[in-house]
């Protein structure tokens, strides 16, 4: 399969980051000396590179790696595909829930994939709004289905650990389009993903 996660790290790239990040320690206090903080630049140098591996990845061509012709041609729905993401404001973390749903026009493709493309876009720095209209735009251009749905829920930890502090706040975010514009189906989606919101 083409779409492992990375557990491989570039020595470049890792050496720079681990460079930056002895910097910081130091600037807000730290002694990076002291023997907990030893390997701590590159522990955070390469769990950076692996939660932002999706800008290697290419969401058109995971779909584009498994579509098939079918002639199934009602909702498609994927809910609670974990997500974890960084804010691009604070570059803290920001996770959640996407649920995603199609209704397919003579083409589907393997289930995973959907999970794969949340992947792509999530482990990046992103903002939830924006994310959620590309993994809809992905879909429709690529499997051009007759409609796609995406809801996600997420919480953020720039709000929770600073700021306002509203602990327990849930963003939501949706996007419709095709025949999800529809009162109908739209609402046949939402009360599918919301049977079990927590
Ligand atoms: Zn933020």
């Amino acid at each position: 399969m083409a779409y492992h996660k990375i557990e491989t790290y570039d020595e470049a790239t890792t050496n720079t980051l681990k460079a930056h990040y002895q910097a910081i320690l130091e600037n807000v206090g730290e002694d990076p000396n002291r023997e907990g903080l030893l390997k701590t630049p590159e522990r955070v140098a390469k769990a950076m590179q692996f939660i932002t591996q999706g800008y290697s990845m290419d969401a058109a061509a995971i779909l584009n790696s498994a579509k098939f012709h079918e002639s199934y041609s009602e909702m498609v729905l994927v809910k609670d595909i974990e997500l974890y993401s960084l804010c691009e404001h604070h570059m803290l973390p920001f996770f959640g829930k996407a649920h995603i749903a199609y209704i397919p026009n003579g083409v589907i493709t393997g289930l995973s994939k959907i999970a794969h493309v949340v992947e792509c876009f999530s482990r990046r720095l992103q903002v939830q709004e924006r994310m959620t209209h590309q993994i809809l735009d992905v879909i429709q251009e690529t499997l051009k289905p007759l409609g796609v749905g995406v809801v996600i829920e997420a919480r953020h930890l720039c709000m929770m650990m600073r700021g306002v502090q509203k602990q327990n706040s849930v963003t939501t975010t949706s996007a419709f389009s095709g025949q999800f514009m529809k009162n109908e189906t739209r609402s046949e989606f939402l009360k599918l993903i919301s049977a079990d919101l927590s």
